[in-house]
């Protein structure tokens, strides 16, 4: 009777069990996007995820900010973080692929990487092969070709214009808007602009470049001009330090200047690559160089050209290069915006180019994003502090700067570094009442 009585009860118990519907399982996994960090929360219920959220806060509105709920529902149809990236928003979409790559994982959900099968190995040879067609090498390109070259572009993402799609216009002097707007006498001249930014880079900077990018500027601006880019100079500087200095600032009118190029690109014939990575850059023997690229298809692309402009841009994706440049402790502080690997650098050390000191710009590195006290949105902390009034401090508690200067990161770095790189900022507004800001 007893035991009767204790398997009705086990069968109860069972059936009970089975009722009860299976736990949804939510599982999170944050990657550094392109303005801040970048979460992707899976919902799982029976080995099946059934919601996709992605949270950004700090991605560009238009670009990272559109990719992401169109990546979710990509990622929930498919069950599966193996979807094609978001078209101009390759940052973000890496960041959420590799999310969701890992959340799917952590979820115990098995799925497996579509099989590249290996293209077909090629060979090409041009004038001037570009290496990295951002923001210097499509407008490089595009000139060598105007001059009679043929020339092969190298870029191992699927658009033009590489972190140059950040910019919203150039630093210029002696340019025609400026002589428009202040006739012959400009405030400021060529020598003025060429010891400002040598002095405000700390002395650190190739004095012979930062005098080309100050000499050759207005001829840069009439050229993007002369490529149906349109610029404006604003009314006023954009950082309060530089108030009642001479405008610079040359603002592309409403466009994205790398459209103008690809038509520019298309008319010059220059045959672009995409989806190629250039991995190595060997001599030829002949006084041609190859350059050896990994195509999308896994296939081999080896182009032989007579001369190689390497515009790869910065390191910033390359840790150990990064953790060289700003050292651990800062590195494991800093957020950065994505970047570049570091291959272009690279292949030019391979080759005997001088190892000179690696340098950062404080555009692109700042403070890692923190939460809010509530746990609600995260803001990226560089939008916090640099929100005046706010007074700053040093260690020993006291007012060092003017805080006007915490609008051009420049100069604020540069003061924060002289006080042994701390600094604190006392608010008058709760910390509550500034995130909600
Ligand atoms: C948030 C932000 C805002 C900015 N705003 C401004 C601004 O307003 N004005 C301004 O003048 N500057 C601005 N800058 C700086 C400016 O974006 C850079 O100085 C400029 O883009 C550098 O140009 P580049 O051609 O050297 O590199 P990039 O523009 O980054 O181009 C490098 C290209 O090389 C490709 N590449 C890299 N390695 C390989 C490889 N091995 N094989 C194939 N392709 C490769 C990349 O995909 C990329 O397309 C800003 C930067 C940031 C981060």
């Amino acid at each position: 009777m007893k035991k009767a009585f204790s398997m009705l009860l086990c069968v109860i118990m069972l059936l009970t069990l089975c009722a009860v519907p299976a736990l949804a399982e939510t599982v999170s996994v944050t990657e550094a996007g392109f303005g801040g960090d970048v979460t992707v929360t899976l919902t799982v219920e029976d080995g099946k995820v059934t919601d996709v959220q992605i949270v950004g806060p700090g991605e560009t509105e238009a670009l990272g900010g559109a990719a992401m709920p169109v990546l979710a529902e990509e990622i929930l149809a498919a069950q599966s973080p193996y979807v094609d990236a978001y078209t101009g928003a390759t940052v973000t979409s890496t960041a959420v692929l590799a999310a969701a790559e890992k959340a799917f994982a952590e979820a115990g959900l098995s799925v497996e990487a579509p099989e590249v099968v290996k293209g077909e190995d090629e060979t090409a040879s041009c004038d001037v092969v570009v290496i990295g067609m951002g923001a210097s090498g499509s407008f490089a390109a595009v000139s060598a070709a105007e001059n009679g070259a043929a020339v092969i572009g190298i870029e191992m993402t699927n658009g033009l214009g590489g972190m140059g799609n950040a910019a919203q216009g150039m630093f210029a002097i002696d340019s025609v808007l400026q002589h428009e707007r202040y006739g012959d006498d400009l405030g400021s001249d060529e020598q003025y602009w060429f010891e400002h930014i040598f002095d405000r880079t700390q002395y650190l900077g190739n004095g012979q470049l930062i005098r080309t990018l100050v000499g050759e500027s207005a001829e840069t601006v009439q050229y993007v001009l002369d490529h149906d880019i349109a610029m404006y100079l604003s009314a006023q500087p954009q950082q309060i330090a530089h108030f009642g200095e001479t405008i610079v600032y040359h603002r592309w009118n409403n466009t994205n200047p790398f459209v103008h190029m690809a038509e520019y690109i298309e008319k010059n014939n220059v045959d672009v690559r995409f989806g190629t990575h250039a991995d190595k850059l060997e001599p030829a023997g002949d006084g041609t160089w190859n350059v050896i690229c990994t195509k999308a298809d896994n296939g081999t692309l080896t182009v032989n050209a007579k001369a190689v402009i390497m515009s790869t841009g910065s390191f910033a994706g390359n840790e150990a290069m990064m953790r060289e440049a700003l050292g651990d402790d800062v590195y494991e502080a800093a957020f950065v915006i994505g970047g570049c690997d570091g291959t272009g650098l690279e292949m030019l050390y391979d080759n005997g180019a001088a190892k000179g000191e690696l340098l950062t710009m404080n555009h692109g590195v700042g403070p890692r994003a923190a939460s809010t006290p509530d746990g609600g949105a995260i803001k990226v902390a560089t939008q916090l502090t640099m929100n005046t009034p706010i007074l700053w401090v040093n260690r020993q508690g006291k007012r060092f700067m003017n805080e006007d200067l915490l609008k051009d990161t420049v100069e604020f770095s540069s003061a924060v570094l002289a006080q042994g790189g701390y600094a604190y900022t006392i608010d008058s507004l709760l910390g509550s009442e500034r995130y909600a800001g």
